[in-house]
């Protein structure tokens, strides 16, 4: 069982990082953009050959808002040359299988090493781990509990924590080899992730960094242990990272006076184990299948037509396009189309595949599709995103929702608004507007909040129109 469990489990390793504010060589930079998941496969990382270095650096720089030249610019070598995480960025390439979690949501975890001779202030140690394991607790539907290493030994254990030293192995799990932090790296810790079959995983922070112990908030410049370990224990929660800065899963060491969850953490912990039940439930009397979003000296659209009329009750599985004075509604594996200038409409719906020739066969529904600003049309299926152009249909990107959207429960709706604003409604409660240009969420909220007397549960979202 350990030899498979060691085989399962993704290794992270640690990696030798150049000392801050020096120069930082072609091969440093490799070493750090392999270990980071900027190189795909070891040949491409090349000392000889630039071309995969540039390549990597592009893709790096490109998700962490840097200069994107492919080039050792001042601004990549500085964001480089700061205290990192030593988990691979690339790992959501792995959640895609839908293994990356527990297969539990009660989760027992110690402390190592455990006694005051190897860790002073050992207590101190536990009451942040713990604050660290609230903070993930606090907002999804999992539970944490501490076990005592000696008086409760026989009780076995999920999440090892272990503060340890430059060089390193595991505390609970025998059969894994070294996994060092390099000596003078700026590395913070390493975390291993979890898969369905995981009984145990560890987290290793280097404990020969000077930490903060004490209460928040924490003084200009010092390190927090509290938001170390909250980021850490993300990882052995499942989480990849985040290149969103507010996220706690941004890899690098930000400083901030107090520790907290952004949105997007919110997301990803309640994705994989749901969110936290409610104490109290609210009985409801009415519910609401869809919802508008109105705008001034609008009308809405009069759709006169009975086979169209018969939809009305399954408004929770349409969408709606409008390009070009036509509007699509698509349900199921059907489309119609309404020109908005003569009213005109079609008797029988087309299927939506003989009409957008590029979606596999058979297809099952449309969960949203809009026109973004610069009029290329995004249309999510169950499980892929597709960009086409408007009215060739030819396609200029295909990707797996998740690996596009790491972090992120599925798309319920969409909606461009008048202000030319996009806004994506989630599974779970949650929408974002969406910056069109780099094609991802920011200020992700609750709908509920936004939205007064909206369900939480969206089934469909459309817009008014000026016709
Ligand atoms: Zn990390
Ligand atoms: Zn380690």
């Amino acid at each position: 069982m350990y030899v498979i469990l060691a085989l399962v489990a993704t290794v992270v390793v640690a990696l030798i990082h150049p000392a801050s504010g020096g120069e930082l060589t072609q091969e440093e930079a490799q070493t750090f953009l392999r270990f980071h998941g900027y190189f795909h496969n070891n040949e491409s990382a090349d000392v000889q050959n630039l071309e995969p270095l540039a390549a990597g650096l592009s893709e790096f720089q490109a998700i962490y808002n840097l200069p994107e030249d492919g080039t050792l610019n001042p601004q990549t070598v500085s964001f480089i040359q700061n205290y990192w995480c030593g988990s691979s960025d690339n790992y959501y390439t792995l959640r895609n299988s839908k293994q990356g979690k527990w297969n539990t949501n009660i989760l027992r975890w110690t402390v190592y090493p455990p006694s005051t001779a190897y860790l002073p202030h050992r207590q101190k140690y536990i009451g942040i781990t713990r604050q660290a394991f609230e903070m993930w607790s606090a907002n999804s539907n999992l539970q944490f509990e501490y076990v005592n290493p000696y008086s409760q030994k026989n009780i076995s254990v999920n999440i090892v924590i272990s503060f340890t030293e430059a060089n390193h192995t595991f505390q609970r799990i025998n059969n894994r080899d070294w996994c060092p932090f390099p000596t003078g790296g700026m590395i913070l810790g390493h975390a291993y992730f979890p898969d369905l079959m995981s009984t145990t995983e560890e987290v290793h922070i280097q404990k020969s960094l000077s930490w903060y112990l004490n209460e928040e908030p924490v003084p200009e410049g010092a390190r927090s242990l509290l938001r170390v370990l909250t980021h850490e224990i993300g990882h052995v929660l499942g989480i990849a990272h985040s290149a969103n800065y507010e996220s706690i899963m941004y890899p690098s060491l930000v400083f901030e006076n107090t520790t907290k969850l952004s949105q997007d953490d919110i997301l990803a912990i309640q994705e994989l184990y749901g969110s936290k039940p409610a104490v109290r439930t609210t009985v409801t009397t009415t519910k609401t299948t869809s919802t508008t979003i109105p705008t001034p000296n609008t009308q809405e659209i009069n759709l006169k037509v009975p086979k169209l009329c018969d939809l009305n009750s399954k408004m929770s599985n349409t969408s709606f396009l409008i390009v070009n004075n036509k509007l699509y509604l698509f349900y199921k594996k059907y489309v119609w189309m309404l020109n908005l200038n003569t009213r005109e409409i079609q008797d029988t719906p087309l299927v939506i595949t003989d009409w957008l020739t590029f979606l596999p066969t058979p297809f099952e529904k449309i969960s949203g599709i809009y026109q973004k600003p610069d009029n290329e049309v995004v249309l999510f299926s169950e499980s892929m995103v597709y960009i086409f152009e408007y009215a060739s249909f030819k396609v200029l990107k295909r990707e797996h929702y998740n690996v596009l959207m790491r972090n992120y429960p599925a798309v319920r709706g969409v909606v461009n608004s008048y202000r030319g604003k996009t806004y994506w409604f989630f599974d779970n409660n949650m929408f974002s507007e969406i910056d069109d240009c780099r094609f991802l969420p920011k200020n992700t909220a609750l709908i509920t909040e936004q939205f007064t007397g909206v369900p939480s549960k969206i089934d469909s979202v459309f817009r008014y129109t000026d016709v």
